[in-house]
């Protein structure tokens, strides 16, 4: 689950961080008031989407404003606010299509030295957590991994020691950081560290962490993303959850308690467990084309949820084709022929559908399947099922 900058800051400044102080918006008045309290010579007013690259994004239809704007009064504030809310922006992170922007956060400027970058994050091949830092901050940290490795420097933390302040001395070091500013990144380290161990974070990012004019360091971007399994032992966390930001396929599903993952892809696939509908995916890759999504329908998945999930999967535009693959150990094939037929009914089934059934009821299932007058193609097993699906996608894109 991700989180808005606003919500990052606040928690993190609660953990010790230094962050500009500021406060969210819902109106251009509301950016005003809040400009007008912050005082200060520059204010930033900032989109609160859930995706980067805000400053050098832009919204729809105005090339020319992108989604971090610093103003010089509290009167400008409310004008930028103005421009902004209501409207779409699209960042290297949104897609093209861009994401609506509801909210602001309107913070005090600061006079920028230096631009860092600073992350906590795990890493799966070592197992362990590991703090990313780079002199080259404000930039996308995987370009500068690209092109420039020798500019990030890691430090990897042992489970059993926990973080040791020599690690973040050695960091302030590399980041060029010197007298008071090393003690001040140490605390900043161990702040950040505290969150993302005590709040079950899976990424904590800074972008940038800045040295003022002043010399002293502040944490200017924020983002916070948390492991969903262990939400539940964070109740004041899934309070932050904006399902605006949320893929709307994903929202439906979840309102089923369907174990669903939006994909970029053209086949929407639904199958029961989720092993085969990982080895449904690999192989409809393999076959040259890509999933339209994750979805494992479950053991004993009522018609109810079935015909919930192919409604969701027929409702993807991006979808070109469907495959049901369902290996009926629990789950009755009868049942899913049923329900395949009735949403493919209910949506008018516009594209190819290829069904695979076997195990429980698999007769019934298939005859229910013949005799509906559906236009679907029955496959034998897996791989039969893959290349039937994506030999129709692909005569139905050249005809
Ligand atoms: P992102 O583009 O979505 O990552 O949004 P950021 O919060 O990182 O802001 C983008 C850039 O705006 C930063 O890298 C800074 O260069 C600039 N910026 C943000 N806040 C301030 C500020 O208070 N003063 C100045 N001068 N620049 C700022
Ligand atoms: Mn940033």
């Amino acid at each position: 689950m991700n989180i808005h900058e606003y919500q990052a800051k606040e928690l993190l400044r609660g953990y010790g961080m230094p962050v500009p102080a500021g406060a969210v918006a819902h109106s251009p008045d509301e950016a005003r008031e809040i400009a007008k309290n912050l005082g200060g010579d520059v204010v930033v007013v900032k989109a609160q989407i859930h995706a980067g690259g805000r400053g050098a994004g832009h919204f729809i239809g105005e090339p020319a404003c992108g989604g971090v704007r610093l103003v010089r009064s509290p009167d400008d504030a409310r004008i930028a606010a103005h421009e902004m809310l209501g409207r779409t922006l699209v960042t290297k992170q949104t897609g093209p299509q861009g994401r609506e922007v509801q909210k602001l956060y309107v913070e005090a400027g600061c006079a920028i030295d230096r631009e860092l970058y600073f992350s906590i994050l795990i890493d799966r091949g070592l197992r362990r957590i590991v703090i990313v830092t780079s002199q080259a901050g404000g930039m996308n940290i995987e370009d500068v991994a690209a092109e420039t490795p020798e500019q990030i420097h890691t430090a990897s933390i042992d489970p059993t020691l926990g973080l040791v302040d020599y690690q973040s001395r050695e960091l302030a070091t590399q980041l060029g950081l010197h007298g008071r500013q090393i003690g001040e990144f140490s605390k900043l380290v161990r702040a950040a560290y505290t969150a993302f161990t005590e709040l079950d974070a899976s990424l904590i990012e800074i972008n940038p962490l800045v040295v003022t004019k002043d010399g002293g360091l502040l944490a200017l971007d924020a983002k916070m993303s948390f492991d969903e399994s262990a939400l539940f032992r964070h109740r004041q966390l899934s309070e932050l959850r904006d399902e605006n930001e949320e893929d709307p396929r994903e929202r439906e599903a979840s309102r089923y308690g369907l174990s669903y993952v939006g994909l970029d892809g053209t086949i929407g696939c639904m199958v029961n467990g989720a092993g085969l509908a990982m080895a449904t995916m690999d192989i409809i890759n393999t076959e040259g084309e890509s999933p339209a999504n994750f979805l494992d329908v479950g053991g004993g998945a009522s018609r109810e949820k079935v015909t919930a999930a192919f409604n969701i999967l027929l409702s993807d535009p991006k979808v070109e084709g469907v495959l049901v693959n369902i290996f009926g150990g629990i789950m009755r094939c009868d049942l899913i022929a049923e329900a395949v037929i009735s949403a493919c009914r209910d949506v008018g089934l516009k594209v190819p559908l290829v069904v695979r059934l076997a195990g429980t009821r698999v007769e019934e299932g298939m005859a229910l399947i013949n005799q509906s007058g559906l236009d679907a193609i029955v496959a034998t097993d897996l791989g039969d099922a893959a290349s039937k699906i994506v030999a129709a996608v692909r005569a139905r894109r050249a005809s």
